[in-house]
């Protein structure tokens, strides 16, 4: 009788389990290998004095039907337990505040509200997205890996897909009206930073589109914190004879004659396979190749190399909310200058209906403002004292810019805990606390799943279609294929 294979996967954020699940589900051995105590990396929720925070993401799209989430819930015969949220945010930028609403009317109504010489543009990026959707929805294995996957790549092409021909190369900023409002272009290079990781002028248009268009794709709260999507995947592997073992960091992957054989871990884990993933950004990876003679990773140099994150996760009481206000709160505070660096945050509120994030009257909020790595690394490797007065410094700024929405929170909240590039590399693993994937700035410099081994595949936010929850769920269900593929070619 011929042996099952085994697959091992390294890492138990939303991609790695997804992959794991989908090929457990296969017939496939599977072993996930996690460094932290729980899963979900970037995605995951942790407990604090009584709290449950989102680490990183907070909403998650792709639970309708058709949705990358809803069709893994299909699959594997389980619900992830979602809410509404509608708006999915409210911008304040300017003395504006801008709500992202779920239907298509309510938003037009918005937009002529507060941008109605942008009306065109919007008209033009709905087209443009639901182009990008259509792709996307129909197993778009880009850039492809395998002569197969360019077969399907070619069949994948409609004629109406053709409409997307002339904006392989143009940016969002080449689609924005000469004459138009000073809030206009803040407005969308706030929204395509969260969503692309860039600004309008350097975001593709195509996959910009398709951003700004998430609000319009309902998006979801998770019961529990977004940390539930992973513990229900680890659960689910478990329950269905996987493994998912916690606390065992793999340190370096074994290679013998330009083929992955088995891996090895912190606490002397030694673990043989027959195929690998790899939940890890590219530079995670490589560290983890001694074999000399690869070429895994030469062509990372022409990449952006993206954002790190600050955080602050702050319990505080639900007084500190107004009636009127949504959970998710986007804050511009000077639309003249650079966002990220506390100029631009993003908070999350967990709902009072959600009993479990926070003690009785309290609530559980993260905030985040893009970073770049660079000067935190700097003072944390030369300067601890200057590292820690830059971490209090952020701090009272990402407070001034919450004071804007929550003018009690200073006074309201009873605990603050602040995170930095460095907190983020020791609680994900991922070098240098570099997160969200690479900027979208060019569909032709973007990463696929391959790794130079036919038995290896990178999976998550640094593969294409890049950032988020349902991003990485798409890049999953590709790995799952290309995996499937190896082992019984056509
Ligand atoms: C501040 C912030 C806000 C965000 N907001 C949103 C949002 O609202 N909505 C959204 O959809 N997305 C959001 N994102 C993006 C989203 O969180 C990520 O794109 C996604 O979760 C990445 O998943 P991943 O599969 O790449 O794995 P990761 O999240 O990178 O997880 C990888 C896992 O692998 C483990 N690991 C790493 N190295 C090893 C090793 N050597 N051995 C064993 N285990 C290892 C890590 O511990 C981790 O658990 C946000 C991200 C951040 C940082």
């Amino acid at each position: 009788m011929k042996k099952t294979p085994h697959v091992i996967v390294i890492g138990a954020g939303v991609g790695g389990l997804t992959t794991a699940a989908l090929l457990l589900k296969s017939g496939f051995q599977v072993t996930v290998l996690e460094a932290h105590t729980y899963p979900g990396g970037s995605a995951g929720t942790f407990y604090h004095q009584g709290y449950r925070f989102d680490a990183g993401a907070t909403l998650a799209g792709g639970f309708t039907p058709g949705g990358p989430h809803f069709q893994i819930e299909e699959a594997l015969g389980l619900k992830f337990p979602t809410m509404n949220v509608d708006p999915a945010w409210i911008t304040y930028i300017g003395g504006e505040a801008i709500h992202q609403w779920h239907s298509r009317q309510q938003w037009f109504e918005e937009i002529i509200h507060h941008f109605p010489e942008s009306l065109k543009f919007w008209k033009k990026q709905e087209k443009l997205a639901a182009l990008a959707w259509q792709l996307s929805s129909r197993n778009f294995p880009y850039p492809p890996q395998t002569l197969q996957e360019s077969l399907t790549l070619v069949r994948a092409f409609r004629p109406a897909l053709l409409g997307t021909a002339p904006y392989l190369f143009s940016k969002i900023a080449d689609l924005l009206p000469k004459k138009r409002s000073h809030l206009l272009k803040p407005f969308l290079d706030s929204q395509l930073l969260i969503s692309a990781q860039t600004t309008s002028e350097h975001t593709n248009v195509l996959y910009g589109s398709a951003a700004l268009d998430l609000p319009r794709r309902d998006v979801k709260y998770i019961e529990g914190g977004i940390g539930s999507i992973s513990k229900l995947l680890a659960e689910w592997i478990q329950q269905q004879g996987g493994e998912v073992r916690y606390r065992q960091q793999v340190t370096q992957l074994i290679s013998k004659n330009g083929k992955i054989t088995g891996v090895m871990t912190n606490k002397g884990l030694s673990l043989q396979g027959d195929y690998f993933i790899a939940n890890l950004t590219p530079a995670g990876l490589k560290k983890l190749i001694t074999d000399p003679k690869t070429q895994f990773d030469s062509k990372q140099n022409n990449r952006a190399s993206g954002w790190g994150a600050f955080t602050l996760y702050v319990g505080a009481d639900q007084t500190v909310i107004h009636n009127n206000i949504a959970s998710h709160l986007q804050v511009i505070v000077d639309p003249e200058k650079p966002l990220g660096e506390g100029n631009s945050i993003f908070i999350s509120i967990s709902p009072a209906e959600d009993s479990n994030r926070a003690p009785a009257g309290k609530t559980a909020i993260s905030v985040s403002t893009h970073t770049n790595i660079h000067p935190w690394w700097t003072l944390a490797n030369q300067d601890p004292d200057a590292y820690e007065a830059r971490k209090k410094e952020y701090t009272e700024r990402v407070l001034s810019a919450m004071e804007v929405v929550l003018p009690d929170i200073r006074t309201k909240s009873s605990l603050i805990l602040p995170g930095t590039p460095v907190t983020f590399q020791f609680y994900t693993r991922r070098p240098n606390g570099l997160v969200g994937g690479s900027p979208q700035e060019s569909l032709f410099s973007v990463r696929g799943p391959g790794t130079g081994f036919n038995n290896l595949w990178l999976v998550g936010d640094s593969v294409f279609p890049g950032q988020s929850t349902a991003a990485v769920t798409i890049g999953a269900q590709r790995v799952a294929r290309l995996v499937k593929q190896t082992r019984f070619p056509s």
